[in-house]
């Protein structure tokens, strides 16, 4: 979950939907997953030596 970051296969009820048991958070899983993505390269860039 980007809000949250709680992490669980029912956070994805369908294929395309996103909805975190956690807080409630709803989005497009390809959202979600963008975002996933997208934080994991912010991560990776601030962690290489520039
Ligand atoms: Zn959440």
């Amino acid at each position: 979950c980007p809000e949250c970051g709680h992490v669980s296969a029912e956070n994805r009820p369908t294929q395309e939907k996103f909805h975190c048991v956690s807080c409630g958070h709803q989005a497009h899983a390809d959202t979600v997953g963008a975002l996933n993505v997208l934080r994991a390269g912010l991560v990776h860039r601030d962690a290489a030596p520039a």
